[in-house]
């Protein structure tokens, strides 16, 4: 996976640009709204230099982050490589089921784990197996809100999550299909690391359109990918990671808060 062309500009003010930029969107979306946000780490399992230096980051400026981890990537072993975190964070770090083996099953078009190409039984074994996989090397660190690998799936595949206990799924805002009732759908709008424009001009204005329809929204939801970060990406991440713990007027967020709060209502 490469990282956006974003992070290979040499212009260095730029990260400073954006984060004034998104702040100006802060203080727009403050005025009618109350606003919630979370970040959303994916592929997560597999120890690294990045993935050390992104739980420190959210560490030092106590802001929650929501990890999808991939069921077969994950052993028991490389569980109890993050316990420093766990330890340091507690609530900070809602750990959750990222796909089953993160592998494209469609023949054609874009890449789905739990796409149409494959049977309601086969999808069910897998989120099963991997749910099982999970609570039992995680055991009650496993919250049961799902990210499909590349954020989509079919219908089917929300009916068996429901049917596997699931009580939440994160894709892209504006995903379809919708998610049933009982599904409770938490959107991410911003893709930091791995949007696709072919320079960091073409950037720019798309990851703020992102911000402003996520802080818009109520409850803007940031999506990180650590392994193909680069220092740029971590600079641009100090900087919002500072903005947002400066505005204690955000409620920063877990998936445990989200359904939590939807089962006392
Ligand atoms: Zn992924």
């Amino acid at each position: 996976m490469k990282i956006s062309t974003l992070y290979r500009s040499n212009d260095y003010h730029l990260f400073r640009d954006i984060t004034d930029a998104v702040e100006k969107q802060i203080r727009a979306a403050m005025a009618d709204n109350e606003i919630k946000a979370f970040f959303r780490a994916d592929d997560i399992a597999v120890p690294s230099e990045n993935f050390s230096k992104m739980m420190g980051l959210f560490l030092k400026y106590q802001i929650p982050l929501c990890l999808a981890v991939v069921p077969s990537w994950m052993t028991k072993k490389r569980w109890e490589a993050t316990a420093e975190f766990r330890e340091k964070g507690k609530a900070l770090f809602c750990w959750h089921m990222h796909g089953y083996r993160h592998m494209n099953h469609e023949p054609k078009g874009k890449k789905q784990e739990f796409g149409p190409a494959r049977s309601p039984q086969a999808v069910l074994n897998d989120l099963t197996r991997g749910q099982k996989r999970l609570q039992t090397i995680m055991g009650k660190d496993l919250t049961q809100v799902f990210t499909p690998p590349w954020n989509r799936c079919s219908m089917d595949a929300m009916m068996m999550l429901k049917k596997a206990g699931f009580t939440g799924i994160s894709r892209s805002h504006g995903s379809l299909p919708v998610a049933p009732e009982g599904l409770e759908d938490i959107p991410v709008h911003v893709d930091l690391h791995t949007r696709k424009e072919k320079s960091a001009e073409e950037s720019r204005p798309t990851l703020l359109e992102e911000f402003k329809t996520g802080l818009a929204s109520g409850m803007c939801g940031i999506m990180l990918h650590h392994m193909c970060m680069n220092d740029q990406a971590f600079l641009l991440l100090e900087y919002l990671l500072e903005l947002f713990s400066g505005y204690r007027q955000i409620k920063k967020v877990t998936y445990d808060y989200l359904i939590s709060k939807n089962e006392n209502q």
